[in-house]
This record gives C-alpha cells, structure tokens and sequence, in this order.
C-alpha cells in the first residue's frame, strides 16, 4: 500500500441501483413497464425489506440485484462495480424451497459450495456448520420430502449462508409456511443476526407482509405498483427483539398500511375512482367469494358500522395483515368498497349487498363483475355469443400471458373462474378447462 494521507472515509455501499427500469416485451400488444426509475443503495450492516403488493415488481428487482436479469435500464452496482452476470457473494433464498428432491440435506447445502471450487474437507466443515447454525443438526441425511416446510426453508437458509455471502437475498422466504413455523424462523433469523452469527453482511428480502417487514428489517421501501417505483422509504428505529404489541410497532404496522393504501391522488378524481385500473388484464387475486362477504358482513356491522382502520380490522378477524389488502383490493374492484389512506369503506352498493339475500346476492356480485372485471363480462359474452355456449379457458389463459406472468395469469382465471360461478354468470369444467352456460337459468 502506498503511504499517502488516508482518504476520509469514503464507504462504497455493497450494492446500488439507479435509475432502473424494466419491461417485459409481449408479441400481442405493448411492452409491459413492470419498475420504472429504481434507485435503491444498500450498505453493509443493515437489513432492508422491499414491501409492496403482488406484481408491483419485486421479485424481478431481486433477479435484477442478483445478476440474473440484466435491467432494460440502469446500472447496478455491486461493490462499487457493475454487475453483468450472476454476482459473486450474493446469495438468493426462494419462496419455493428449490431444493433437489434426490440430494439429501447435507447434499442440498453442499451444493452451494461446489461452483465455487471449495476443497471437499472445507466444504464439508462448512456445510456442517451452517446446518448446526440454523437448527437443521441430525437431519444431515434426510431427504426434503422428509421434511416439514418450515425445515426445508431451512435447508433452503443454510445453502445460501453456506457460501458466506455478502448479500443474502430473500424472496419472499416466508409465506409459504403456516403463521407458527414463520414466525419461529423470522425469530431465529434475527437473533442469529443480532448475535452476529449469520455469515452476511446483509440482507435484502421482499415481503408482501407488512408485519414481518416492521419485525425484521432496519429500513423497509415501500414499492408502489404498475410500474414498481420506491414510492415511500421508512426506518425501523425499534431495538431487536421486537414485539408486535408494543404501541409504537403498531403506529408504524398503521402508517405503512396508510402509505400502501394512499391514493396517487389524481385532483380531478371523483370522490370513489378507484385506485385499481381494471383494464382484461387486472391481475385477480384469489380471494374466494366467502370471504369477500364475510369481509363485507364485519365491515358494515358494529362496531365498524361501515368505516374500519385496516390493521384493526386485520386484528379483529385474525387475518394476517398481507392477506386483508388483497381482499380490500377486491372489494374496491367490485365498488363494494373503498380503500384510501389505510382505511376500508362500504359503498351503498355493499351494503346493498350485505342486506341482500342469497339470490339477490349472487345478483349483485355478478352485476359487479358484468361492470367491472372486463375479464368475466368477456367471458360472459363469448358464451352468449356461441351457438354451444361454450368456450375453452385456454384462450383467455393466453390472453392474459400476454399481460402478465403465467403463474399471475392462471391466478387470475382461478379467481374469474370462482367469481363467476358463485355469481351463476358461467359454470366451469375443470376437467375439460372449459366454460359453459349449462344448468343456468341464461335470464338476460
Ligand atoms: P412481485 O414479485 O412484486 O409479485 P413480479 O416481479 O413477479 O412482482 O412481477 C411484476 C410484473 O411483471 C407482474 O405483472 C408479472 O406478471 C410481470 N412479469 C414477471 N415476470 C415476467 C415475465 N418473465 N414475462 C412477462 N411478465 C412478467
Ligand atoms: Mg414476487
């Protein structure tokens, strides 16, 4: 090293992204822009969460930071140098565990270690070290379909900390497990960081949850949606452990949900636009009819009396924070609701509902759909229009692919598929994939 004055300290961030922009080309009609002006830096030290709804972009930014996907435009920075292809030292944990079914657990974890030429006796130290850190010890030899899921996102954990990674990326490594085994793991994982035991530097992990994200994380961004931009950047400022009741968790748990929930407020926007573009190609999520009323029935009784602070609501129904958006999404698709600045209102119509009988709401709700889901009115026509009256999902599944992942896509005709038959607009033979107006009273 030369002998010159030090530099005042000048950190390089571990990892920085800037101006980054993606789409996805489609044959049939326009690209899609899925994130539009990025900018995200991540230092040494801290655990960030990227917290936004599903399809607002997340996992495509994590496959951008891992090298997987090289953005449409941007730069990304790893250790101050661009990356261009899978970076070294950065580790991804999947939702789905991804593990080989014919590799045993030790195996699975060594696995991590083989591409990066680790002598064998090494590997193995290491690999036994990461299954004795992260509460895997005596299942060295088990194969995952012995396993339970939360063990086997474990198995998922210790091949990525295997290899000592700078960055460990999470997507979404959670919410696939029951609430219990979840919440044992999140708490696992950060007494281990608090301890320093984890071999990374830190950690970048996406959640749809806003819980887990206050619980976990030093620093959340909050992702908007359609295209995916850092609408809102928070701090975590609570000492680990955390709990969940202290009042504060709860005004920060409040303020984020006011934040997803905030309107882009267009000034010329009449009193109940809807936030949600419904376009053939709104992505739906699977959010089944039974709730959907049972949301409706407890927002409009006492004591809510048609108005609800959404994590209240979450509270008062058991409901996981990440599984109440989706539902109060739906309902404002519907115009059964509203949804703005983290709170649920009921329209007229949904009280309509509420108050109706079982015909008069099956009624309703397939007016709703008729009006509103352009998806299911055109299914809805194209029966009508049929001499058979009959019509094969597969087109419109490849209509939707057109607009959206296949995994959102067959979500989405699920979602069309429950919707409408609850409403009696359509049945549906899911052995022929197909839709008909058979046994319907077809009444205009
Ligand atoms: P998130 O992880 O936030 O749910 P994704 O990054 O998976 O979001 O997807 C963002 C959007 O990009 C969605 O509309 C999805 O359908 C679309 N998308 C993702 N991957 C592809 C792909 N390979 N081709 C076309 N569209 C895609
Ligand atoms: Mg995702």
């Amino acid at each position: 090293m030369s002998a010159t004055a030090p530099l005042p300290e000048v950190k390089t961030p571990l990892l920085e992204v800037a101006n980054c922009r993606q789409s996805y080309h489609k044959e049939s009609s326009a690209d899609l822009l899925v994130l539009d002006d990025v900018n995200l830096v991540l230092q040494s030290g801290e655990i960030v969460g990227l917290l936004g709804r599903s399809g607002s972009g997340k996992s495509t930014l994590l496959r951008i930071v891992s090298g997987l996907l090289l953005p449409t435009a941007g730069d990304v920075r790893w250790r101050g140098k661009p990356v261009t292809g899978p970076a070294d030292g950065v580790a991804m944990v999947f939702q789905s565990f991804a593990l080989f079914p014919w590799l045993t657990v030790e195996e699975n974890v060594e696995l991590g270690l083989e591409a990066l030429g680790v002598p064998k006796a090494e590997r193995e130290s290491r690999t036994e070290a990461a299954i004795d850190l992260i509460g895997l010890g005596g299942y060295e030899s088990a194969y995952p379909k012995e396993l339970s899921g939360g063990m086997r996102q474990r198995v998922g954990l210790a091949r990525a900390l295997v290899v000592h990674p700078d960055l460990l990326l999470m997507d979404e490594p959670f919410s696939a497990l029951d609430v219990l085994t979840a919440e044992t793991l999140r708490t696992d994982l950060i007494d281990l960081w608090s301890e320093g035991k984890l071999p990374v530097k830190s950690v970048l992990m996406v959640t749809h949850n806003i819980e887990e994200a206050v619980l976990m994380c030093d620093r959340i961004l909050v992702f908007s949606s359609n295209p995916g931009r850092v609408a809102h950047e928070l701090q975590v400022p609570f000492p680990h452990p955390r709990n969940r009741q202290d009042a504060a968790f709860r005004e920060l748990v409040d303020d984020i949900y006011s934040v997803m929930t905030r309107r882009t407020a267009k000034p010329a926007a009449p009193a109940h636009a809807p936030t949600v573009e419904a376009g053939f190609a709104t992505a739906l999520h699977p959010v089944s009819t039974n709730l959907l009323a049972g949301l409706l029935e407890a927002l409009t009784a006492s004591p809510y009396e048609g108005h609800a602070d959404l994590p209240a609501l979450a509270q008062s129904l058991q409901l996981e924070a990440d599984e109440l958006l989706p539902m109060g999404e739906a309902l404002q698709l519907l115009r059964f609701a509203d949804l703005a600045e983290g709170d649920l209102h009921v329209t007229a119509h949904g009280r309509a509902f509420v108050d109706a009988d079982t015909d008069d709401r099956k009624k309703l709700f397939g007016a709703s759909l008729r009006t509103h889901v352009p998806l299911v009115a055109s299914i809805r026509r194209t029966l009508d229009e049929r001499w058979n009256h009959r019509a094969s999902a597969v087109r419109f599944r490849e209509e939707l692919e057109d607009h959206m992942s296949p995994a959102y896509a067959a979500d989405t005709l699920r979602t069309a598929v429950s919707w409408g038959r609850y409403a009696e607009l359509y049945a549906y033979d899911e052995e022929a994939a197909e839709f008909s107006l058979e046994d319907l009273e077809v009444a205009a």
